[in-house]
């Protein structure tokens, strides 16, 4: 325990200046007007401490019981409110987050993992989640896109059967045209042979 001492006060002069507990950061709930930084949290006071207000926990015997653990934010949450421990284990059979003094008591017999674990497998669990909803994103999207495509496709033939009905209509119009004006000329030529015949007739 002496051997942190030196440390501390060496830090405490050089390192964190006053109202330094930048966002994010636990405060001293000892400092007063602008909060320290905390190093360490007490899970007897439920309270945090920066460097210079924890070292009445190292240097007096009033405070040799005490627990330390790195600063750490909602003490009151890690804290089970009956017993005053560190919540360390949850309980599956209640779905409850319990301290060690509970699982020999009031869940004596439950299931119990470590709370770490059980806080590592909800983690996965929502990764997995995520991941399966993102995918389900994906494949909506997918099919949005083939049905995009598949429209498009559609909308492509019936306009190319568009354009082959005009081209053919085009192309037949313009060959019964030619025909018509071919048998124009069929029957003005069968004229012209008639008269010519006529005139032989008359001049016999
Ligand atoms: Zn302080
Ligand atoms: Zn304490
Ligand atoms: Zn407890
Ligand atoms: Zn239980």
């Amino acid at each position: 325990m002496m051997k942190t001492e030196p440390q501390a006060a060496s830090s405490a002069q050089y390192g964190a200046g006053p109202g330094d507990a930048g966002p994010g950061a636990v405060e001293c709930d000892s400092c007063i007007g602008r909060k320290h930084k905390a190093t360490n949290s007490c899970l007897v006071c439920l309270a945090s401490y920066c460097e210079d207000h924890l070292k009445p926990h190292y240097q007096s015997q009033a405070f040799k019981k005490h627990k330390l653990v790195k600063a750490c934010a909602d003490l009151q949450e890690k804290i089970c409110s009956q017993h005053g421990k560190l919540i360390e284990v949850y309980c599956r059979t209640d779905r409850s987050f319990i301290c060690y003094l509970c699982t020999m008591k009031e869940h004596k017999g439950h299931e119990t993992v470590l709370a770490e674990d059980e806080r590592n497998i909800k983690q996965n669990e929502l990764n997995d989640k995520q991941m399966k909803f993102q995918q389900r994103i994906q494949v909506k999207q997918k099919k949005v896109q083939e049905l995009k495509q598949t429209r498009e496709s559609i909308q492509t033939l019936y306009q190319a059967a568009v354009d082959d009905n005009e081209e053919i209509f085009t192309e037949l119009i313009r060959s019964m045209e030619k025909r018509c004006s071919e048998v124009t000329e069929l029957i003005r030529d069968q004229e012209k042979a008639n008269l010519n015949q006529n005139q032989q007739f008359r001049n016999c």
